[in-house]
């Protein structure tokens, strides 16, 4: 069964503690005020104004419970939705999380540089270890790695 949702939805980034839009659902209210002329020729709201809520191709009533016969909903309001659809932003890719693309971790978007720069590190660190290797080979000479030493 739907369900009305909010017009805007939110997500919490956990490393900014900011909410970030996500997503908005399209939405439009009509208030249907039942009118009546009146003995003097006036005519006049009668009784409570009800509001129909269209969302996602669903229609609400005042309460927010889903009305499943399209046809409670007055004509007014269902000409005007057939007429101009009511389209919502969707974030092309959620703002909150991202994927590493070295290691394919997920995390929040603000935490992707610091842990780029881990992984920057880490490979300075393995490069590292490679011209080590290198040079206890042999390719520099054994005593320049001893100039500093037992001196
Ligand atoms: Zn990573």
């Amino acid at each position: 069964m739907p369900t009305l949702l909010n017009v805007n939805e939110y997500e919490l980034d956990l490393a900014t503690s900011r909410m970030e839009e996500t997503r908005e659902n399209p939405t439009r209210t009509f208030v249907s005020i039942p009118m009546a002329v009146g003995m003097d020729g006036i005519n006049r709201p009668i009784g409570t104004a009800g509001y129909y809520t269209w969302q996602n191709g669903h229609w609400f009533d005042t309460g927010g419970n889903w009305i499943q016969d399209e046809n409670q909903v007055p004509q007014f309001a269902r000409d005007e939705i057939a007429a101009n659809r009511p389209v919502g932003r969707v974030q092309h890719g959620p703002t909150v999380t991202w994927n590493c693309p070295v290691c394919n971790e997920q995390m929040n978007q603000s935490e992707s540089n610091a842990h780029l720069i881990a992984h920057y590190a880490e490979m300075k660190a393995q490069a590292g270890s490679i011209v080590d290797s290198g040079i206890d080979k042999g390719e520099r000479p054994v005593t320049a790695k001893n100039t500093h030493r037992g001196t």
